[in-house]
């Protein structure tokens, strides 16, 4: 679990806090496999066991102070009694106890909670289902059938894996013989149709779930046979004339609810969570859960409304009640939208996020990563049914919680996550509970304490051989059992406390500053629109900047002539430098641009849902991406270059290399000596950076590579901001960041008269 606070020393109290003009808050990444410092977490038993404040119950920890008979929790202060048990262990060997000498401790359930004994007795198994629209191209049935080729080999075995399809109808597929069955139900097309008939009756489960091990030839047959549906059968199946429009046929909504329905009823007998992967080649058009697209349309030809107020918000609330089901019935759906077409990814983002999977988004199949990504994601370790719960000395709390989970209805900060892997992180607000602050209290220093509660499936070794059905040669396997295992990690963190503002700028982490302001923008855009969340970081840089500036008395409003001494560049701290830079690239970010300069709905809702999740690091790569420029591929010039074409001029080098964080980009300069080696060879410095840099994310960069002079040089050069307006005006205006900077010296004087 990694923990990173946006400023390490907090306020004393809510004038600092205030004056500051920093968000004060930090990031959880709770199943990260290791802390922000690399360490790992200690390994403890009997999480039953631990010792609890009988006050803020908040569980024992390295902070707390240990008697022979009690200890003082380092939350709350509270004395708490220690039992005869407890007090006996401490007192042999207290140092050995891993909740009293780290910070960062796992701890095993030895039982679950509501008396189940699923631990041991039920053998949940991976359940894999991958749900493929058939009213699509070619392209993109060719390409998910390599993704899931690939998937195949990283499903581990012991695993079930179903296959079903949907159109204007769902195809259930019998994967478990040389020759695959499939069985087919037709949509209603009306919008509140339902299925006649129950999945379950067409096919069992357990003929659509086959064990994966025996029947991976049948998958990649059963692949082999998916064909689009015909424009002419979907005409017809939606009421058309065979010279009409192809429209309707992708009865999305009808299938995914009948699919969830229909594995929910295994839930705690044959699985604990089931992911579907839904590969989606544009809009829901049949049936119930069909989105209206013209609503695009609309926008396009109008102009009066704003659009990027308009096409943020969902337009039925559908695929957030599917989601709610999904998650009843233990099955989280990833989402893979892969179309160009506007598909409304606002209103389905919830069937994934709410479901506690993932949505992924690729605009053109000829160069998406989807096999990647979905072999990666299949690769690594996953938690799901979790709880994390922030407790905080009675000085503050928590204000907001931002990223994908749910708040519980009755606990206050307690959040569900339903699913989540190493990468998933999640941000929160601190408050004071009262003005005063930290400012009475000067002994004891502020702590929060983060328990995190989860659930893994992990594979159990048996010995019981069993001879293999599909084998002629009556070989026998060792058959691959699983377990489920509830633990619980447990982080504490003592915070400084900065007496003025000069401590508090020493110590802001300007990354984790980015990932809340990003949070917040975000969160402002999709309920007042792109403009608004505009508005709102503009005005926080100028307040920022402000109270920098009112700090280090560089300018006073009394003064005439004060507009020389303003200093918009935080040259006296150098922990907010970076800050403007990063503000004007936000502002360019396709998170934040509007209608107007071509931002596909889609691509936004996309961006948002991965930038609401991602930690710190990543998320500065994706809004500020790293330049840095090698004289050979073996050879680095510079590790870093502000994104401006001037920066790349001037330094002279043949090769630079952005990361985008979602791109990653060689570009070599027209005026490269044509002797250097294009592409870079496989076994160059350059290469190995990239392969480390596809390997560390949670999704695969696409990788370009691009020579100046021959190439089309724009996916390169539009990274290059800092010479580009931040309204977006056409390049060459003479505009870009310097100006900007100019503008926020200005609104800064306004501000401050
Ligand atoms: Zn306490």
């Amino acid at each position: 679990m990694a923990v990173r606070l946006s400023i390490r020393q907090s306020p004393s109290d809510s004038e600092l806090q205030e004056g500051c003009g920093l968000p004060w808050g930090a990031t959880i990444t709770p199943f990260a496999a290791v802390d922000e410092n690399d360490h790992q977490p200690v390994h403890g038993l009997h999480a039953e066991d631990l010792p609890r404040c009988e006050s803020c119950y908040a569980y024992i920890n390295v902070l707390c102070e240990v008697e022979r008979w009690s200890w003082t929790c380092a939350l709350c202060g509270n004395l708490n009694g220690l039992s005869n048990e407890m007090a006996d262990r401490y007192e042999r060997r207290s140092s050995s106890y891993p909740e009293l000498s780290s910070s960062l401790v796992d701890f095993d359930f030895d039982e679950e909670e509501d008396g189940t004994n699923s631990g041991q007795d039920f053998q949940g198994r991976p359940v894999f289902v991958a749900a493929v629209d058939l009213s699509a191209s070619e392209d993109f049935l060719e390409l998910v059938k390599s993704a899931l080729l690939a998937a195949l080999e990283a499903i581990s075995p012991g695993s079930l894996f179903g296959l079903v399809t949907f159109s204007h109808k769902i195809g259930l597929y019998d994967i478990q013989g040389a020759v695959p069955v499939v069985k087919q139900v037709v949509i209603p097309g009306d919008l509140d149709g339902r299925l006649p008939i129950e999945l379950d009756w067409i096919m069992p489960l357990e003929s659509f779930l086959a064990p994966v091990e025996n029947n991976k030839e049948n998958i990649a047959s059963a692949l082999e046979t998916l064909k689009p549906t015909s424009s002419w059968e979907r005409a017809t199946a939606a009421g058309q004339s065979v010279e009409g429009v192809p429209l309707g046929g992708r009865g999305f909504g009808v299938a995914m609810d009948a699919l969830i329905k229909y594995l929910g009823a295994e839930r705690g007998a044959t699985f604990a969570i089931a992911r579907v992967f839904a590969f989606l080649s544009g809009p829901p058009d049949h049936g119930a859960g069909q989105l209206d697209t013209r609503r695009y349309g609309d926008q396009y030809a109008s102009r009066g409304e704003d659009a990027d107020k308009a096409l943020l918000p969902e337009q039925t609330p559908f695929y957030k009640d599917l989601a709610a089901l999904a998650v009843q019935a233990g099955v989280c759906v990833d989402l893979f939208a892969i179309t160009n077409e506007y598909t409304d990814l606002a209103s389905l983002k919830f069937l994934s996020i709410e479901s506690g999977g993932a949505l992924f988004y690729y605009a053109n199949p000829d160069d998406a990563t989807l096999p990647q990504d979905l072999y990666r994601m299949l690769n690594r370790p996953y938690a799901f049914g979790c709880a994390l719960r922030v407790r905080t000395s009675p000085e503050f709390k928590t204000a907001r919680v931002y990223g994908h989970f749910f708040s519980d209805p009755q606990y206050e900060n307690l959040q569900h996550i339903i699913c989540c892997d190493q990468y998933a992180t999640y941000a929160l607000d601190f408050e004071f509970s009262s003005p005063q602050g930290f400012s009475r209290n000067n002994e004891a220093p502020p702590v929060i304490q983060i328990a995190f509660k989860y659930t893994v499936i992990l594979p159990v070794e048996d010995d019981e051989k069993y001879a293999s059905s599909g084998s002629a040669n009556g070989s026998s396997l060792t058959r691959q059992r699983y377990m489920l295992k509830k633990r619980l990690r447990l982080r504490t963190v003592e915070l400084g406390i900065a007496r003025n503002i000069y401590e508090l700028y020493e110590s802001a982490d300007p990354e984790v500053v980015l990932t809340m302001l990003t949070h917040k923008v975000i969160q402002a855009s999709l309920t007042d629109g792109v403009k608004e969340g505009r508005l709102l970081l503009h005005d926080w840089l100028v307040i920022l900047t402000a109270q920098y500036n009112e700090f280090y008395k560089l300018a006073r409003f009394e003064q005439r002539n004060t507009f020389t001494r303003l200093d918009v560049a935080f040259s006296n701290s150098p922990q907010l430098q970076p800050l403007p830079r990063h503000v004007f690239a936000l502002l360019r970010s396709p998170l934040l641009l509007l209608h107007e300069e071509g931002v596909h709905p889609d691509y936004r809702i996309y961006l948002q849902c991965l930038s609401s999740a991602l930690q710190p690091s990543f998320l500065l790569r994706s809004v500020y991406p790293v330049l840095s420029s090698y004289t050979t591929p073996d050879k680095q010039a510079y590790p870093r270059h502000s994104l401006s074409r001037a920066a790349l001029i001037t330094s002279g080098s043949p090769i630079f290399f952005m990361d985008a964080f979602t791109t990653l980009i060689v570009y070599y300069s027209a005026t490269a000596d044509p002797s250097l080696p294009f592409p870079p060879p496989q076994n160059c410095q350059l290469r190995a950076l990239i392969n480390k840099l596809k390997q560390e994310r949670n999704i695969t960069p696409k990788l370009l590579m691009i020579r100046g002079g021959h190439d089309n040089t724009e996916p390169f050069e539009r990274y290059l901001i800092e010479e580009q307006d931040v309204d977006g005006s056409p390049l060459g205006t003479g505009m870009g960041f310097v100006s900007f900077l100019d503008q926020i010296g200005r609104d800064v004087m306004k501000y401050m008269e």
